[in-house]
């Protein structure tokens, strides 16, 4: 059996980073197994409607490196793979269905609806099941009656009708036997009152039409798999074999949402590396072994399987996230990152600076920072003049009394034969022995002068960044202002 999966998502605006989760596992089965990706655009809510969500997903899916083989603008024997443009279908099979005395036709009100809510909520069951058996439908009504209501065009859904007391079973690739009876399984609409299909019926009758072996979707479909399963047997269909991916919570364990920050794959897209954020959010529910984190996309292909995908709700941790791109970030070469420097400071209209300048201060400062986009914050010094200097450190190591200590190392750093960390730290170090002075006592003076900070850096590898004109600037500065 040739493994081929979608990833189905309605176009709602945004791709959501649970969705970019379930492409990517599809995306990873698919590859790992020389199988085939499906793109499906659910789009039978029109009411939904997004303009450019569709080309805003495939941007981000192609952003995050997955690669689509079927699917809108992607080719394909089994298109359209747009959900709108296939909406003959899903009445053809509906018919089907009807014909078959497995599917009804139902003409209640919203009002008969909402009675009939009150009526079970007030009954012992409790439940909000269609109750068949009481409403207005083909199956209550005499068969020529439900030819003039339809003749006349009264308002119809189409039903489906779902077995008594069956039990309905399936095998969750992630959680095992799923087993439920029918009584429990509303019959659900499978065309609209508009006429357009629901979410249910489109959507098995595409994964059968497309071929689809694989379901892997989010944990929130898994209570409907049981009507997709019956809709399957209905049809006299193979199902597929399902998988559902656990939730993505929030810290605090509730399901993720928005209102405890982005969910957005469009923002994340804007501030994290991109294989940071892959790597991370392929890690959400799923660790191929025990504590390795940092994987490129060719060894999540290799890796992947769903057996140890976890059934438990996976937390979106963004402090983990800002951890994997500080990782990624060390793997950068200069000029990436010097690139990325470049775009901030345009952002933030500072001045331009040269680019094997820019390539320098981040080297230099890499390591400190989780992020490109920090610098100008972390080390502002690097990238224009000094504005100020901290108010505590300057009390905890300026005094005037310095001054003629500090000035006689400065008029030797500006000499020092090279500008250059090694001979800088020498002289520095012999300088101290000469004056009998811990060389920390020269050093936090000297990072004052040079950096107004702090922290940052080691001191002469940011001098020998900032250069001797700019450093010999600065400590005169100081002097005059403090000496
Ligand atoms: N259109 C559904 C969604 O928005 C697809 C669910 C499924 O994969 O079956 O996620």
């Amino acid at each position: 059996m040739s493994v081929k999966v979608r990833f189905a998502p309605s176009p709602t605006g945004y791709l959501h980073v649970g969705g970019l989760r379930t492409a990517l596992y599809n995306y990873l089965f698919a590859r790992h197994n020389g199988g085939k990706m499906v793109l499906r655009i659910e789009d039978t809510d029109r009411t939904r409607f997004v303009e450019h969500a569709q080309e805003n997903l495939i941007k981000m899916l192609q952003w995050a490196g997955i690669e689509i083989d079927e699917g809108p603008g992607f080719g394909g024997d089994c298109g359209p793979y747009v959900q709108s443009e296939r909406f003959d279908l899903y009445t053809k099979y509906a018919n089907e269905l009807l014909d078959a005395g497995k599917a009804y036709y139902a003409f209640d009100t919203a009002e008969e609806l909402e009675e009939m809510r009150t009526r079970l909520q007030s009954g012992t069951k409790g439940d909000y099941r269609y109750d068949r058996k009481n409403m207005r439908n083909s199956l209550t009504l005499a068969a020529d009656e439900v030819e003039k209501l339809i003749a006349d065009g009264t308002p119809h859904v189409i039903r489906m009708l779902v077995p008594e007391n069956e039990n309905i079973i399936f095998h969750d690739l992630i959680r095992g036997e799923v087993k439920i009876n029918s009584q429990e399984v509303d019959d659900q609409i499978l065309i609209k009152s508009d006429g357009f299909p629901t979410y249910h019926l489109a959507n098995v009758v595409d994964d059968h039409l497309m071929k689809i072996t694989h379901v892997i979707r989010g944990e929130e479909w898994l209570p409907s798999t049981p009507k997709h399963c019956i809709l399957y047997r209905a049809f006299g269909w193979e199902e597929p074999l399902f998988a559902h991916l656990p939730l993505l919570l929030n810290k605090d364990k509730t399901k993720l949402s928005k209102r405890q920050g982005s969910v957005a794959v469009e923002d994340f897209k804007l501030k994290y590396n991109r294989d940071a954020f892959v790597n991370f959010v392929a890690l959400l529910g799923w660790n191929p072994s025990g504590d390795r984190e940092i994987y490129d996309m060719n060894e999540l292909i290799e890796l992947f399987n769903l057996e140890k995908v976890n059934k438990a709700g996976a937390v979106f941790d963004t402090q983990k996230l800002d951890w994997y791109n500080f990782q990624y970030l060390q793997k950068l070469t200069p000029k990436e990152m010097a690139s990325e420097l470049a775009d901030e400071l345009k952002k933030r209209e500072m001045p331009e600076m040269p680019e094997e300048y820019l390539e320098k201060v981040c080297v230099l400062v890499k390591e400190r920072v989780n992020f490109i986009a920090d610098i100008p914050d972390y080390a502002p010094y690097m990238l224009g003049d000094i504005t100020e200097y901290e108010e505590k450190y300057l009390a905890k190591h300026w005094t005037k009394e310095k001054t003629p200590l500090m000035k006689e190392l400065i008029a030797r750093l500006e000499n020092s034969p090279e500008f250059n960390y090694e001979p800088m730290h020498e002289l520095t170090k012999a300088y101290c022995e000469e004056k009998e002075v811990k060389l920390k006592e020269v050093i936090h003076p000297l990072r004052l002068m040079i950096t107004g900070k702090s922290i940052g850096a080691g001191m002469f590898e940011t001098m020998e960044v900032l250069g001797r004109e700019e450093c010999s600037k600065r400590m005169k500065n100081f002097i005059e202002i403090y000496g």
